[in-house]
């Protein structure tokens, strides 16, 4: 399914997890009960403020998202409440796919009654791999048997929409275990895998182990076999792949993502989240005593606020666009000569193209931002 222009999205960012994973770079704080309860504090604040302002002028919310962090930090039943509180502040439509993010090893078979009861129908679990040895190395808690016993619940509790995030290129993983990993996750029947490639980023613990020569960085040479491979097997297991990193199967797209790809409007709560809402791009303070002690004052803790320009709004549809494997109509497409410029894409092998949509080849989906600065 594609967003309207008059879908809307809320993207609420829960800032806690258990310990940071070593190649994580969200801005998060570590769960301790007293900054859980002043972020919860604060976020109802926050959403009283929105209210208050009309920010969303009357609209209906088509997908809300608790991202993190890891959202099941908080306990069930105050998400549950705060999903509560959002349906009762803003109109929501009845058909809205509201996602929650969990982390297979902390969250219970009650926890997951609860989230499906108070009205959560998808749930994306973070599974990353379901090779032990791969998590040691990412530093990542939990074990890989978790992620069976997690789904099981989930479907018992009610989910039937239900995602696994998948991370390849860790260090010291091969091309088998990457496979391994595909094949057990296939026997879990989720409807929506997400499958990012490791990137270094800055400030990481693995940017510092790889800087000081304990580890090796991602071989990019393996990480497009591994790319392939995922193709090729969740194609077979009847997912389609609609964006550069995310399958599914039929009737599950992920709906509030779609949004972020393809120009729609959305609301981020939370420390560090960003909106985007009538042509205006903000983001609140990345920083949890700050954004508290904004909103006590009654202020919304906003730190950025850039009104697009046309030609940035252009910018970001081919941007975002192309990483959809439909691709974008021609006319998004601004550059000048835009047929002479498409031609000589196509014959490097990196687009594909009929007289409406232009796309990316699957070698062009490994340049993806270089070939949209091409054409823009
Ligand atoms: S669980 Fe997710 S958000 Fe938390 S540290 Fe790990 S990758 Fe980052």
């Amino acid at each position: 399914m594609s967003p309207s222009d008059k879908d809307l999205g809320l993207y609420v960012h829960v800032p806690f997890c258990r310990r940071r994973c070593h190649f994580c770079a969200f801005y998060l704080e570590i769960a301790q009960p007293d900054p859980m309860a002043l972020f919860h504090s604060a976020l109802t604040q926050e959403i009283s403020l929105h209210r208050r302002q009309e920010s969303l002028d009357g609209r209906c919310l088509q997908s809300i998202y608790f991202g993190g962090g890891t959202p099941t930090s908080l306990p069930a039943d105050q998400l549950a409440a705060v999903l509560t509180l959002i349906r009762t502040t803003w109109p929501t439509d009845d058909t809205a796919e509201v996602t929650v993010e969990a982390h297979p090893s902390s969250v219970t078979a009650r926890d997951l009654t609860i989230l499906a009861d108070a009205g959560f129908n998808r749930i994306s679990f973070g599974a990353e791999s379901m090779v032990d040895k791969d998590f040691a190395s990412i530093g990542r808690f939990g074990r890989v048997q978790d992620t069976a016993a997690a789904v099981q619940a989930a479907r018992l509790a009610g989910f039937t929409n239900i995602n696994l995030d998948l991370m390849y290129g860790l260090p010291g993983q091969s091309l088998r275990d990457w496979i391994g990993t595909l094949e057990s996750l296939i026997t879990l029947a989720p409807s929506h895998i997400s499958c990012y490639a490791l990137t270094i980023e800055e400030g990481t613990r693995l940017a510092q182990d790889i800087a000081r020569n304990l580890i090796s960085p991602p071989d990019d040479m393996l990480q497009i076999d591994m790319e392939a491979a995922a193709e090729r097997f969740l194609a077979e297991a009847g997912f389609s792949r609609y964006e550069i990193s995310n399958y599914a199967k039929s009737g599950y797209d992920c709906r509030h993502n779609l949004l972020y790809w393809t120009g729609g409007e959305y609301l981020g709560l939370g420390p560090s989240a960003q909106s985007y809402l009538h042509g205006i791009r903000f983001g609140n303070v990345a920083d949890l005593g700050a954004y508290a002690s904004c909103l006590n004052g009654d202020r919304l803790p906003m730190t950025n606020r850039t009104i697009l320009s046309t030609s940035e709004r252009q910018r970001d549809a081919l941007v975002f666009g192309l990483r959809l494997l439909r691709g974008v109509p021609r006319k998004t497409i601004t550059v000048a000569e835009r047929d002479r410029q498409i031609d000589e894409l196509i014959a490097k092998g990196l687009l594909d193209a009929d007289h409406d949509l232009v796309r990316l080849t699957s070698l062009g989906r490994r340049y993806a931002d270089t070939v949209a600065e091409q054409l823009f």
